[in-house]
């Protein structure tokens, strides 16, 4: 059994892609090709944003984001210590500080009360607060509503790094429409990935578009020798956008497919162990299937019996981000990050992908089952 298995997939589409690539390989406009302004398009109207930006994968979709907003040294920007490390990694290179803030241990996402903590901590120390980077962890819309209030009260920007969840919706806003700046990864194993490296970015503000447009190539005025600006290389290669064409054009079924399975796993595991939460009015992309193991159960036994069954599971993620070697010196919410050093200590991610038979996602609830009641009795 696969954690991901992309080769269902491909097999459903892949006259389409082989012929959108012969396309590619004849007009030979490798770079900023036809592709992308078309898939550009449809992204906008898959999500319904105003401008969506494309670029050469998630972590400089963030990194143009920071350079857009005019991030810089003696700015505060904030992200949640559980998350993959891009999204506080594209910071320190701009001068500004990152200061980690704990998550909710419900949702994993980034919690409120300890982002207002750690913004008057940041004030303290003489950071000027700047901007909030927020994650769709696990394909789960952050918590907007009162993230933007609080980006509002101080003034701040807000980058929703939805990496994860581009496809999912927060209270009938989709993933692209949030925040001033939304971001998104097409690295493979994402809910819309392609065959290499890609992101983009999504603005409903046209000035910010149009600098996104030069920054990704060079800081290009009239033309790419005519430099307004520094810029940097960030270009989507107009072979993945041909290839993201035709995965975009399936990608709402495939999201159908995933909140079944999902809800599958839940109906099947939620009396033995805490399965996701999906607060009301919001919808993930289920970028992954995340359990937490209860106290007095072993996340290591269970895993172990998995594995043996041939059946793959991951930790995402092992350790939060405050305790890693790179990122321990910057500050973080005076009250601690207990829910992100919790959660790192007790979830582990199941097979999950739109393509999951039942059979072999039966097997999984089987293994589980089992090994939870031996746990118990034993
Ligand atoms: C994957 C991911 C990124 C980075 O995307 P890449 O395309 O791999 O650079 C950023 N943030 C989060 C939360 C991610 O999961």
């Amino acid at each position: 059994m696969q954690f991901i298995d992309l080769a269902v997939q491909q097999a459903r589409i892949k006259d389409r892609i082989d012929a959108r690539i012969q396309v590619v390989l004849s007009h030979g406009d490798y770079i900023m090709g036809p592709e992308v302004v078309e898939f550009e398009a449809m992204m906008a109207e898959f999500c319904g944003a105003r401008h969506v930006v494309s670029c050469a994968n998630g972590t400089d979709a963030l990194e143009l984001a920071m350079m857009v907003l005019g991030v810089r040294n003696g700015d505060a920007v904030f992200c949640p210590a559980f998350t993959f490390a891009a999204t506080a990694e594209v910071v320190p290179a701009t001068g500004a500080t990152p200061v980690m803030c704990d998550i909710d241990p419900t949702t994993f996402n980034l919690c409120p009360n300890s982002l207002s903590r750690a913004v008057a901590h940041a004030r303290s120390i003489g950071l000027r607060p700047a901007v909030v980077n927020a994650v769709d962890l696990f394909g789960l819309p952050a918590e907007y509503d009162a993230i933007e209030a609080i980006c509002t009260e101080h003034g701040m920007k807000l980058i929703a790094d939805s990496a994860q969840g581009f496809g999912s919706t927060y209270k009938g806003r989709n993933s692209g429409i949030i925040g001033d700046i939304a971001t998104t990864s097409f690295f493979p194993a994402k809910p819309l990935g392609c065959y290499g490296d890609g992101g983009a970015i999504f603005t409903g503000d046209d000035g910010l578009a149009e600098k996104l447009r030069s920054l990704r190539v060079h800081g290009k005025g009239s033309n790419k020798y005519d430099n307004i600006r520094i810029g940097r290389n960030s270009r989507l290669d107009t072979l993945q956008a041909a290839i993201l064409l035709e995965k975009l054009a399936i990608f709402a079924d495939e999201l159908d497919r995933r909140q079944v399975i999902a809800a599958r796993y839940t109906t099947a595991l939620a009396d033995m162990i805490d399965t996701p939460v999906v607060p009301k009015g919001l919808r993930s992309s289920w970028a992954q299937y995340t359990l937490r193991s209860r106290p007095g159960q072993d996340r290591a036994v269970l895993m172990a019996a998995l594995k043996d069954a041939d059946i793959p599971t991951v930790i995402y993620y092992p350790r939060p981000l405050h305790q890693q070697t790179a990122y321990v010196d910057f500050p973080r919410d005076p009250v601690g990050l207990p829910a992100s050093e919790a959660a790192s200590a007790h979830v582990f991610s199941l097979p999950m992908h739109p393509y999951l038979d039942t059979s072999d996602q039966d097997r999984v609830i089987d293994v589980l089952r089992l090994t939870l009641s031996a746990e118990k009795t034993g």
